[in-house]
């Protein structure tokens, strides 16, 4: 009986001697102090088996083991109390721990990439005008020269809006921002020189580079003697501000009701430099959008003389410049709100 009872309270000692090797907080230690010295702790556990002990000499044998081992038990805990109520202190002024993050939020990485695209317009003079995403057929079409016949007027293409006692479906969400400029035109003599950002919308069935609702930026320059070349000028300077100093643009002929003539843009591929790759399909060139010189029935239309006055404009896709910057290859990670894709760009 004497040396199993010895052997327990070596056994406890030596255990507690390791429990206190795991212990890293108060919480630690209060935990300790349940197990061992607790209501129903160990030591009170100990404590039952001096009625088992028939021999008066066992059982003080035992009783000076028992109180031994309290004893040091007490102190060992009262030890790491003291020091983790110390510590508990010094962590809310601890200088060498990391800062706090702050849960602020951030710029969507669309607002980001239009707000880049904002400053160089502004640093070439350009000002930022808006308009209501809600258009009437006149400004999203007519004044736009669209004719008649343009599939993109077709219901299958555009959202019109379905307004009571409206039945020739004359409202619709704008499918794209020019009719800003129509509007700007309508108000403002030349020189105008502006930029109009915002959303814009088009039925079209999501996948990876198409969403029914997207972002674009129209430029407009209206003045006395402006040319082709203007419209060059300015858009080569803005892709190599946006993208790189060695960026190159191409127009090639194309037709938008809008403009003539008319001009797609396309800059040297960012990723191979116009070796041909992956993301331009092998061209060395990528699509940014159309340009052009405005159709002098535009002008007529607001009331501003082309024969005194020409002008250009240009349009491009936000999302586009976005998934090429970013390496994004799916548009619609732009609009799902999935806080794992937006975090990565605060
Ligand atoms: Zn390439």
């Amino acid at each position: 009986m004497k040396t199993i009872d010895m052997r327990y309270f070596a056994f406890l000692t030596d255990r507690l001697k390791g429990d206190v090797k795991d212990v890293s907080s108060a919480g630690d230690v209060e935990q300790l102090r349940v197990k061992y010295l607790g209501r129903k702790g160990l030591l009170s556990k100990a404590s039952q088996n001096f009625k088992l002990i028939e021999e008066p000499d066992d059982r003080r044998f035992y009783g000076r083991g028992f109180s031994e081992f309290k004893k040091f038990a007490t102190s060992v805990i009262e030890e790491l109390q003291a020091k983790y109520q110390d510590e508990k202190r010094i962590d809310k002024v601890d200088l060498t721990l990391p800062g706090r993050r702050d849960f602020s939020g951030g710029l969507h990485p669309l607002t980001q990439v239009l707000e880049e695209i904002i400053d160089i317009f502004r640093g070439m003079g350009f000002t930022v005008e808006t308009g209501p995403e809600a258009e009437t057929v006149y400004y999203n079409f007519d004044a736009l020269n669209t004719p008649h016949w343009h599939p993109a007027r077709d219901l299958t293409d555009t959202f019109y809006l379905d307004i009571p006692g409206d039945d020739k479906l004359n409202w619709l969400l704008r499918t794209e921002t020019s009719p800003v400029q129509i509007r700007v035109m309508e108000r403002k003599r030349p020189p105008i020189r502006i930029i109009a950002p915002g959303r814009t919308y088009r039925k079209d069935k999501p996948d990876a580079t198409h969403s029914p609702v997207f972002m674009q930026v129209e430029g407009l320059y209206v003045d006395k003697g402006v040319t082709f070349a203007d419209l060059k000028g300015t858009v080569v300077a803005f892709y190599r501000a946006l993208f790189g100093p060695e960026t190159d643009s191409r127009f090639r002929p194309h037709f938008f009701p809008f403009t003539e003539p008319s001009a797609e843009v396309d800059v040297s591929c960012l990723f191979c430099r116009g070796e041909g790759c992956r993301v331009c399909k092998g061209s060395g060139w990528l699509e940014m959008g159309g340009s052009g010189m405005v159709d002098p029935n535009v002008l007529e239309g607001v009331g501003i003389d082309p024969e005194v006055y020409s002008g250009w404009a240009f349009g491009l896709g936000i999302e586009r410049i976005a998934m090429l910057k970013y390496g994004i290859e799916d548009i619609r990670l732009f609009y799902e709100n999935d806080i794992r894709f937006l975090e990565q760009f605060d």
